[in-house]
């Protein structure tokens, strides 16, 4: 069957869920791909290079940028963290479903890039669950969360100018919401 590739793109403030929502969904759906970001933040533990982020020096992202290799961009909380665009563009190409899963600025570029692209928004179901995910994460220091927690909520105030909102309080309910507005 020649099914037609498109754009997904699933953006929401850190610790909203958007990792979770992806993973049920890669996990079901062997159509879809998940773009591997680029990123000059340093790895978590556990974390590994070329899997869950392709981990660059400020300097070799920056080189990235000049030669129009990004989908989009954006620095975030004290880093770069962008979309190689080479690996997208090919698997839309080959019909596949070619998630980003990014914080809002970068989002929004991508209207510009990509307009046909399906954008999504996860809300957390209110500010005080967001800081309690970001904590009981345990990846972060007090005072990232605390970063973290006041961009989400100038993230928040943009959320209607995506095309979907879904909020995810009952996550299978929010995977289900999601998979729905993706097949679309
Ligand atoms: P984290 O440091 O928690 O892995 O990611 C921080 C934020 O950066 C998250 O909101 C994540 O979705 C976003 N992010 C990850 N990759 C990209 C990317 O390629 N571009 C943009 N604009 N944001 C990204």
């Amino acid at each position: 069957m020649n099914q037609q590739g498109k754009l997904v793109v699933i953006t929401g403030p850190s610790g909203v869920g958007k990792g979770t929502i992806v993973k049920s969904l890669l996990s079901k759906n062997p159509h879809i791909f998940l773009s591997i970001s680029a990123t000059t933040r340093l790895p978590r533990e556990c974390e590994i290079n070329g899997k869950d982020y392709y981990f660059l020096s400020r300097l070799q992202f920056e080189e990235m940028i000049n030669k129009s290799q990004l989908l989009e961009w954006a620095e975030y909380a004290g880093n770069y963290y962008g979309t190689p665009k080479q690996p997208v563009l090919e698997q839309i190409e080959q019909g596949k479903i070619v998630i980003l899963e990014i914080e809002v600025l970068g989002a929004n570029q991508v209207k510009e890039s990509f307009p046909s692209a399906t954008r999504i928004f996860i809300l957390p179901p209110s500010m005080e669950i967001l800081e309690q995910r970001l904590k009981g994460r345990g990846t972060d220091t007090d005072e990232v969360i605390l970063n973290r927690l006041t961009k989400a909520k100038e993230e928040l105030a943009v959320s209607h100018q995506f095309d979907y909102q879904v909020i995810n309080d009952i996550l299978e309910n929010a995977i289900a919401d999601v998979e729905d507005k993706i097949k679309n």
